[in-house]
């Protein structure tokens, strides 16, 4: 029998090119910056698992489009997907695409939607805090002042919508985030255990393939735990 998870390995499978110090992503500023600042300095190849993780987000991002594309939706129209972003500061450059650009053809408003997958879509209350500093960039970059953040489960396409609406200063947090990572790198200072730190981000320290060298650097002691 053919083995049918190699052949989506081998469609899947992509050199590994390590990150360049000066070229960052929205997607990425909202976690911790020490981890951010680790997978520049120490690479690691993604897992062949997470690499399918990544492309059912993009089946799911891919379908999204399609449905807001869709006659049978002539409610509204999608203006724009898969946009790209970009933005120079200070000596380096934030690119990315923005997911969806939707207009809603009744009260001519404009509409970014960011996308997510998810495995659960009623495990939040509200949009996971890292997703909105995502958007509130996109929405500062080309000046649309309405997004959401939409939650689509991957078994069954429910999904979920949380409104966001421009926030300067989450923008502005989002590019001085970009300039201490920046800084971070050129002058070679691991920036602070960010996620240890904070309650509300333990959470992403189990998903970080950096925990070993971040507890060697800095021991819980040093942070008074
Ligand atoms: S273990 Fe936690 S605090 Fe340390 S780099 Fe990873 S996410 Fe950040």
């Amino acid at each position: 029998m053919i083995d049918f998870d190699k052949l989506i390995d081998n469609h899947l499978f992509r050199e590994h090119r390590p990150k360049k110090i000066g070229s960052y992503y929205p997607s990425e500023i909202g976690g911790c910056l020490r981890k951010l600042y680790y997978s520049y300095k120490y690479p690691i190849p993604i897992q062949p698992e997470l690499v399918k993780i990544f492309e059912v987000g993009n089946i799911v991002h891919n379908f999204i489009a399609e449905v807001m594309r869709s006659e049978k939706n002539n409610h509204v129209q999608l203006l724009d997907s898969e946009l790209p972003f970009k933005i120079e500061l200070n000596g380096f450059v934030i690119s990315g695409r923005i997911d969806d650009l939707l207009l809603i053809k009744e009260s001519g408003k404009k509409l970014l939607v960011e996308v997510k997958s998810t495995s659960r879509v009623d495990s939040t209350d509200e949009a996971q805090p890292h997703h909105v500093m995502q958007l509130q960039l996109y929405m500062h970059a080309i000046g649309v002042k309405d997004g959401a953040v939409l939650y689509v489960e991957k078994n069954t396409l429910k999904t979920r919508a949380f409104p966001i609406e421009y926030h300067e200063g989450i923008a502005a947090e989002a590019l001085n985030r970009f300039n201490m990572l920046h800084n971070s790198l050129k002058d070679e200072k691991t920036p602070s255990p960010e996620a240890r730190k904070d309650h509300e981000k333990l959470w992403m320290c189990s998903h970080c393939d950096y925990k070993d060298r971040c507890f060697r650097e800095t021991p819980d002691s040093e942070l008074g735990k």
